[in-house]
């Protein structure tokens, strides 16, 4: 995988921040989404925010740019099944 480093982690960061003033909803199911809550391993949180991109970065989408972004529940995200969740996911080996 490749390392796209701080601007990745800066971009989604920022766009966390604004999506979470707007309390913008899943982008697939519509439902509420929980910005103050953190990643817990002990406690499955479907509602947690996570970013996800609209063209998947598989299929040539960009990863550092906000235009690509969308807000997602978990619960969507995992669904979804994206290829870029090892950027961030690293946790949890299935
Ligand atoms: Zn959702």
């Amino acid at each position: 995988m490749t390392n796209y480093g701080g601007a990745y982690v800066l971009a989604r960061d920022r766009f966390k921040a604004e999506a979470a003033a707007r309390n913008e909803p899943c982008w697939i199911c519509r439902g509420e989404i929980d910005y103050l809550s953190t990643f817990d391993p002990q406690r499955y949180n479907p509602k947690l925010f996570e970013l996800d991109h609209a063209t998947p970065t598989s299929l040539g989408g960009s990863i550092t740019n906000p235009n690509n972004f969308r807000a997602c529940c978990k619960r969507c995200n995992a669904r979804r099944g994206n290829t870029d969740r090892g950027l961030f996911k690293t946790s949890r080996s299935w």
